[in-house]
């Protein structure tokens, strides 16, 4: 069954997008849960704890992180006879991958900006590495490291600006192979 944006549920469901979203969701059956509403297209919390033999409130809590992230949506519908209101649920594979892409480049952009700190900054530090400090501090502690009471000399963090470098440059990576996947020509991880 394809979303209404041509995206389809079933690779939806498979996809390292879907895993990566579930890893930050509560209980253990979110997965089962998203396989359900791939199935059904659009369905009620009661259906899909029925159908899984689960009880309402894990059924809903999972429902609701899946909405922070943008993979489901919902409808509300009112029993004009009973008034009683049910809500109906749809996976959304569109916002839940642009939710990823929004976060992956804050992230991005958090570690570029960390990076060119790093770059332009010198540091001081013991020669244990209790601690590194920029020069107006350390000119404060006279020095001397806080923690151990050892000397501060300059500190090399060409280490340190490498491994961000590094994963800038994985997260620009993954975030490349996440869009051929999204095309259909790769399963790259997120
Ligand atoms: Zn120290």
């Amino acid at each position: 069954m394809e979303s209404p944006n041509g995206v389809s549920l079933e690779w939806f469901v498979q996809s390292s997008a879907l895993t990566y979203i579930l890893e930050n969701v509560e209980g253990e059956n979110g997965k089962e849960v998203a396989e359900v509403l791939a199935e059904e297209g659009e369905t009620t919390s009661e259906e899909i704890a029925n159908e899984l033999g689960m009880k309402l409130g894990p059924v809903r809590s999972v429902l609701e992180s899946l909405y922070e992230a943008r993979a489901t949506d919902f409808r509300r519908s009112r029993d004009d006879e009973t008034g009683w209101i049910s809500f109906y649920w749809w996976l959304n594979p569109s916002g839940a991958l642009n939710y990823l892409a929004r976060k992956k480049r804050s992230l991005l952009q958090k570690i570029k900006e960390k990076l060119q700190y790093e770059r332009r900054t010198v540091f001081f530090a013991c020669k244990n590495r209790c601690t590194k400090v920029e020069f107006d501090r350390a000119v404060e502690l006279e020095f001397r490291c806080p923690e151990c009471g050892g000397e501060m000399h300059r500190a090399d963090n060409d280490g340190f600006v490498c491994s961000l470098e590094e994963k800038s440059e994985k997260l620009e990576g993954n975030f490349e192979n996440r869009v051929r996947e999204r095309e259909g020509k790769a399963g790259g991880g997120i």
